[in-house]
């Protein structure tokens, strides 16, 4: 089965980017949301991916135009996924949430739909079972900003039939990402698992007094013959974000050095220092 018709569940920040991107690419997509309320958030989501789009993939309004042509939306869950060869979900990550979403929609989806989690940090094999037909169920993941940012991590459960991975994959190639497939489950799929102890490993050294971030991203760069080092990243990627992973780390590992970055972090956050989108992060922006 070659995948042509996509339900998106849920269009926040990841689920909009995701719906746009694959009508841009052609395919017929409905998005999914709870309520009219939800639904209008959607919608400007969407909106405002136009900017982003011209900006980056320097597209006219035509272009644009004929993606929304695609795109279609729906707050009646039957209904939205009616024709789905693939669901792809993107609602909160809570595995309660995740749970009560796949039990429902277990019962309404048809025999051949293909479900596809969007989840950053549960595994396939935590909510398989919630699908009812585990064998069609696995993760994509992408990352924010879909458009430039266009890697699509592909990790099934020991239970996913392969010729969906495959179909996963292919899909994945259509819509203009390139697939990362993985051979089997890791928790925080290949990016991730790399990036955040960098950025901790970094943080730890500031959070001690061993060195200022300029100076810590300056031997990355220079060493590394690379444009930028974890501080100006951490700024990108916003002072909340990794945060709240930070705080979770630290109890969850009982590391006394990442709980004193939390503490310093959390001064920053405390003063607005969030990022690029407050004017100033580790740097001024
Ligand atoms: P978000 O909070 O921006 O959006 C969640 C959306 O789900 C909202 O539109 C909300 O109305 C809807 N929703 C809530 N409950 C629902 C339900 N029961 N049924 C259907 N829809 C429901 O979240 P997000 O940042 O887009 O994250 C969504 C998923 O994508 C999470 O699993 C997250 O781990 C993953 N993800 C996020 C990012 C990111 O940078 N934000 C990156 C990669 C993956």
């Amino acid at each position: 089965m070659t995948i042509e018709q996509v339900t998106v569940i849920g269009g926040g920040i990841l689920g909009s980017q995701i719906a746009y991107q694959t009508a841009f690419k052609g395919l017929k997509v409905v998005l999914y949301d709870i309520n009219d309320e939800a639904m209008k958030a959607a919608k400007q989501h969407i909106k405002l991916l136009k900017a982003d789009y011209q900006r980056d993939l320097k597209i006219t309004d035509g272009a644009f135009e004929q993606g929304l042509e695609q795109l279609s939306y729906s707050t009646d869950l039957a209904d939205a996924v009616k024709n789905a060869d693939l669901v792809i979900e993107a609602i909160p990550e809570k595995i309660a949430i995740k749970q009560s979403f796949y039990e429902s929609l277990a019962k309404v989806a048809p025999a051949k739909t293909i479900f596809a989690s969007n989840s950053s940090t549960l595994l396939p094999s935590q909510l398989k079972d919630f699908t009812g037909r585990p064998k069609q169920y696995l993760h994509i993941h992408f990352a924010n900003q879909i458009w430039i940012r266009n890697t699509a991590e592909v990790m099934g459960s020991p239970e996913t039939d392969p010729e969906v991975f495959n179909q996963a994959v292919a899909f994945a190639k259509t819509i203009g990402m390139v697939p990362i497939p993985l051979k089997k489950e890791q928790p925080r799929y290949v990016l991730n698992t790399m990036l955040i102890p960098w950025l901790n490993a970094a943080l730890i050294l500031w959070a001690k007094g061993v060195a200022e971030p300029a100076t810590i991203d300056k031997t990355w760069m220079i060493d590394l013959g690379v444009a930028v080092g974890p501080f100006a990243v951490l700024d990108v990627i916003g002072m909340k974000t990794h945060y709240n992973i930070v705080v979770t780390e630290a109890e969850a590992t009982d590391n006394d050095d990442l709980r004193l970055v939390a503490k310093k972090m959390k001064e920053r956050i405390d003063a607005n220092k969030l990022g690029p989108t407050t004017g100033e992060g580790f740097y001024h922006w």
